[in-house]
C-alpha cells in the first residue's frame, strides 16, 4: 500500500468521524430549537401557526442532515479492511451512499404520506382548544359559522364565502368579549389589491391564440372580487410544451346531490375525487356550508403544496 494512500485514509477518516458527530450535533440541535420555538410562541394561535408553516421543514431537514451525518460515520468504519485495498474504500463510499440516500428516502416519504395525519390532529388541538379570555379567565365559547357572522365585518365574510379565509370567533358568554383568529381556508383566491381582503377570483378564461408545436399561445384571465367588485385582466402566456388547461371541464363533477337531507347532521364530511386520480377530504359543519363549498370547489384554486 503506498503511503499517500494511507495518508489520504487518515485524512478521510478523521473527516468523516469528527463530520459524522457535527452533523449529528446539528441535527439535533435543529430539533431542539424548534421545540424550543414552539413553547415560545405563545399562544395557541400563535403555535398554530408556527407549527403549520415550520414542523415539516425542520423535522425533515433534521432528518436529512441525520442522514448525511450517517453516510459520513459509515465512511470511517472497517478501517483495517481499507487499509488492504482501495478497492474496499469505493464499496465502503458506495454503501455509505446507498444507505445514507435510503435513510434520507425513507424520512421523505413518511413526512410525505403518513406526517399530515398526525400534524392535522395536533393542528385541530391547537386550533379547537378552549381559548381563555386574558381578562377575566373565562373560557370562551366556539362560534358557529352561523352565529359568528354577526361579529365579521363584510369583507371578511367574503373572503369566508370564496374559503380563502376561515375566520373562528370565540366569545366569552359573560362579557361579550370577541376573539377572531384568522386561518388559511381550504381554497386560495388572491389577495385584491383594491379592498385587501383575499377575494379576487378568477372569473373568466379567454383562449387568445391557441399554442401550437413551434409558438406560445396566449390567454386572458379575468379576476373579480367578489367583495369591491374590482375586476383585474391579465393576459398570460400559455407555453408551447406545457399541456394547456383547455379540458378543465369534467375535472370536478358531482353525480348526485347527496346534500339534500332532512336530517341535521353534526358535521358533513367531503371527499372530492379528480379524474386524474386526486382526492381532497373536507369537513364542514353543516350542509350549507359544504353545498357552498362545493360550488366554488375547483381543483385549480387549490393549494399546491
Ligand atoms: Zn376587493
Amino acid at each position: 500500500m503506498s503511503e499517500t494512500y494511507k495518508e489520504f485514509l487518515d485524512i478521510w477518516h478523521m473527516i468523516a468521524f469528527y463530520g459524522s458527530f457535527g452533523l449529528l450535533g446539528v441535527s439535533i440541535l435543529m430539533y431542539i430549537i424548534y421545540k424550543v420555538r414552539y413553547v415560545a410562541a405563545g399562544s395557541l394561535k400563535a403555535k398554530y401557526d408556527f407549527v403549520s408553516t415550520n414542523e415539516v421543514k425542520w423535522y425533515q431537514w433534521s432528518h436529512f442532515i441525520f442522514a448525511i451525518a450517517v453516510f459520513l460515520f459509515l465512511n470511517q468504519i472497517r478501517q483495517e479492511t481499507m487499509a488492504l485495498s482501495s478497492v474496499w474504500f469505493f464499496i465502503r463510499l458506495f454503501t455509505a451512499f446507498c444507505l445514507g440516500i435510503l435513510y434520507g428516502y425513507v424520512a421523505f416519504l413518511v413526512f410525505k404520506y403518513y406526517y399530515p395525519k398526525p400534524l392535522n390532529k395536533k393542528l385541530k388541538h391547537l386550533r379547537y382548544t378552549p381559548r381563555v379570555n386574558p381578562n377575566n379567565g373565562n373560557q370562551m365559547k366556539l362560534l358557529s359559522e352561523e352565529e359568528e357572522d354577526a361579529y365579521l365585518d363584510e369583507g371578511m365574510q367574503a373572503e369566508e364565502d370564496a374559503f380563502s379565509v376561515d375566520y373562528d370567533v370565540w366569545i366569552d358568554s359573560d362579557t361579550e368579549y370577541v376573539q377572531i383568529e384568522k386561518y388559511k381556508g381550504h381554497l386560495t383566491a388572491l389577495e385584491c389589491d383594491r379592498c385587501g381582503f383575499q377575494t379576487l377570483k378568477l372569473s373568466k378564461e379567454e383562449i387568445l391564440k391557441h399554442p401550437s408545436e413551434y409558438a406560445d399561445g396566449e390567454i386572458k384571465k379575468e379576476y373579480e372580487c367578489t367583495y369591491c367588485g374590482r375586476i383585474k385582466r391579465q393576459t398570460v402566456r400559455l407555453s408551447r410544451t406545457s399541456t394547456p388547461e383547455l379540458d378543465k371541464m369534467g375535472d370536478n363533477m358531482l353525480i348526485d346531490d347527496p346534500l339534500k337531507t332532512t336530517t341535521v347532521p353534526v358535521s358533513v364530511k367531503v371527499e372530492v375525487l379528480s379524474n386524474r386520480g386526486q382526492i381532497k377530504n373536507y369537513e364542514f359543519q353543516n350542509t350549507k356550508e359544504a353545498s357552498k363549498f362545493l360550488e366554488e370547489f375547483d381543483f385549480a384554486k387549490l393549494d399546491e403544496e
